[in-house]
């Protein structure tokens, strides 16, 4: 059974991931600060299968350690999942630097590392699979989500170089774009602007479990010669 290591699991889009990689016969390492009764049920059901490790992602010097832990333990690491992510939206005039710093660490820096220790354990086995989440903003832009966007960009240039750098290795890299899903990280966007979100949508907007389908479709079989891309999942709103 091959490992995928996923970000950010205790709701939303990281749960749909795990739900769909663990019915598709994958052992999934799950990694967020905490423990919901929805991941809980999904270990539950899959115990041998299904496994939480508690972990801030944006507390960058634990990450070392936690890796060589998890591959020391569980085996040799097969994907990673880059999902944890934060969404505070605001002015950039008005943002707190610490609000600033805290979407670029969580967003940014902490896939960054991430990918930087768990691709060492790929590179001694000469086969791996990174997807990172970006988003459609990353590319549309969006009032107010100024920093969130950046950190989006910065994952998408971050993946197409480093495919080239290790896509010699048998590793590939890529990014899954959502466009607008109902998650907790958007409850605050409603009224005329999601009015607005829905209307750019010819299909309807995509569900968690459509971008998981992405994501499953870049770490199956299928996706062994897909390095370097963006797969955008938005129901039509940027085409
Ligand atoms: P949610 O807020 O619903 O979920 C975010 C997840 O990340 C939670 O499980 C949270 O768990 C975890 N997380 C946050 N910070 C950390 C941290 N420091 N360490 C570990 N885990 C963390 O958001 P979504 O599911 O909507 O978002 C998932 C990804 O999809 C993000 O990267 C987001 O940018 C991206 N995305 C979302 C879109 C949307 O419309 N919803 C659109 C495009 C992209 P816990 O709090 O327990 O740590």
């Amino acid at each position: 059974m091959k490992t995928i290591v996923v970000t950010g699991v205790s709701r939303g889009l990281g749960l749909s991931i795990c739900r769909r990689l663990a019915a598709d016969g994958f052992k999934v390492i799950g990694l967020s600060r905490s423990l919901s009764a929805e991941y809980r049920t999904l270990v539950g059901c899959r115990p041998e299968q299904v496994v939480f490790r508690k972990c801030d992602v944006s507390d960058l010097g634990r990450i070392p350690d936690l890796i060589r832990e998890i591959s020391r333990t569980e085996g040799p690491i097969f994907g990673l999942v880059n999902n944890a992510g934060i969404g505070l939206d605001g002015v950039l005039a008005t943002m707190h630097q610490s609000e600033i710093e805290a979407v670029v660490r969580t967003n940014l820096l902490a896939p960054i590392v991430v990918t930087k220790y768990i691709s060492r354990a790929m590179l001694s086995h000469g086969e791996g699979r990174i997807v990172n989440i970006s988003s459609i903003i990353a590319s549309t832009g969006f009032h107010g989500l100024s920093v969130y966007a950046a950190t989006k960009a910065g994952l998408e240039g971050f993946t197409r170089s480093l495919s080239r750098e290790l896509g010699k290795m048998g590793i590939t890299v890529n990014c899954v774009a959502p466009g607008y899903m109902e998650t907790e990280m958007t409850k605050g966007l409603g009224g005329d602007k999601l009015q607005m979100v829905r209307r750019r949508a010819p299909l309807g907007l995509p569900l968690p479990k459509d971008a998981a389908g992405a994501v499953a479709y870049l770490l199956g079989p299928d996706g062994a010669r897909i390095t370097g891309t963006v797969i955008t999942v938005d129901g039509g709103s940027t085409a």
